[in-house]
């Protein structure tokens, strides 16, 4: 029975996996009052939250401390206190109750609970808040093959809803948004697998302050930006002869998105998955199932060593537990 623990930027989470079955699954997120997340404040809000969470996780899993094996956590990457506010609790759960600690690192999270759905092998687009990446493994490490070169999809819709006076996260509100709206040409990038979405997002603010509506806003900068992700995703795909294609992170909740992935999937003949929405976003089952993982190769981390590195890239991690 391994419980996990997420808390790396604006949700804390805790879930419960059981021989790859996930039993719990429950969150809380902050919400800034105005702009973006201040870190500082969201630890606050973790740490604050962290105690219920976990009662509630053991009670929808029908299981009390005892039953816990292992407690995983997300060391990284995330914003620094954060990382520390859900460091700090997992070590004294797992002092108090004398069990063995479990470093996840998130974003191969997002990547591994793909399997739980049946992906084997596949190329992973992360499209998340602050992470955008397209994700496969080779040679013992899950390698970047593109990336955004600047800001993360989800973190340009926040900011261009922001600009529209839309509240955090914005993103859910540009996708009902652009059921009504048009579209109108914006700055497309692509470098090979990388993706850039700054030209796109000052345009957007350029077009909405000369009176375009709120509505082409966003229907263009998503299929602008959705556009660039499959290109790149797609030569991914070409590129590493992988038949598989996992979508990833908070965005792949946008059904938009979810429908040109599965396009390009389709065309190529590639199988298509993505987790239901409770995996997609950021969540303390996915850090349990990977957890998992890790127990099953006894990679457990010893109080003196246990960190956080808030800037640790997905390429760093050794793969040891495949
Ligand atoms: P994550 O960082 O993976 O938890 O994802 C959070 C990001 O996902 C935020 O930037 C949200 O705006 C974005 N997001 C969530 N739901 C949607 C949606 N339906 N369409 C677009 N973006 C979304
Ligand atoms: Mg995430």
């Amino acid at each position: 029975m391994i419980i996990g623990v997420e808390s790396t930027a604006h949700t804390f989470g805790v879930g419960v996996c059981h021989k790859g079955k996930i039993l719990a699954n429950v969150r809380d997120m902050y919400h800034p009052l105005t702009g973006g997340i201040i870190p500082i404040e969201a630890g606050k809000h973790h740490t604050a939250v962290a105690e219920s969470l976990w009662k509630q996780a053991l009670v929808d899993a029908s299981i009390t401390e005892k039953d816990i094996t292992a407690i995983a956590f997300s060391y990284a990457p995330g914003l620094a206190p954060c990382l520390l506010a859900g460091m700090r609790f997992v070590k004294t759960k797992a002092k108090l109750l004398g069990i063995p600690i479990l470093p996840v690192h998130h974003s191969i999270a997002h990547l591994e609970i793909g399997q739980s759905i049946g992906a084997k092998d596949p190329v992973l687009l992360y499209a998340s808040g602050a992470n955008t990446q397209i994700i496969a493994y080779a040679s013992g490490k899950y390698r970047i093959f593109g990336e955004t070169l600047d800001v993360g999809i989800g973190n340009c819709l926040d900011k261009i809803a922001r600009a529209m006076h839309i509240p955090f996260p914005g993103g859910p509100h540009l996708e009902m948004s652009a059921l009504r709206g048009k579209y109108h040409p914006l700055p497309y990038s692509v470098k090979g697998m990388d993706v850039s979405f700054s030209g796109l997002h000052n345009k957007a603010l350029q077009l909405r302050a000369q009176g375009m509506s709120a509505e082409d806003v966003a229907c263009s900068v998503q299929e602008t930006a959705f556009a660039m992700l499959v290109e790149a995703s797609e030569r991914a795909l070409a590129h590493t002869g992988k038949r598989e294609f996992v979508l990833g992170g908070g965005v792949a909740c946008n059904a938009r998105l979810q429908a040109m992935c599965k396009a390009m999937c389709k065309a190529r003949g590639v199988t298509f998955f993505c987790p239901a929405k409770p995996l997609l976003i950021d969540n303390g089952a996915m850090i349990a199932y990977t957890g998992e993982l890790l127990f099953k190769k006894k990679l457990c981390i010893s109080l003196p060593k246990l960190d956080i590195a808030p800037r640790e890239r997905t390429d760093q991690v050794s793969v040891t537990w495949k």
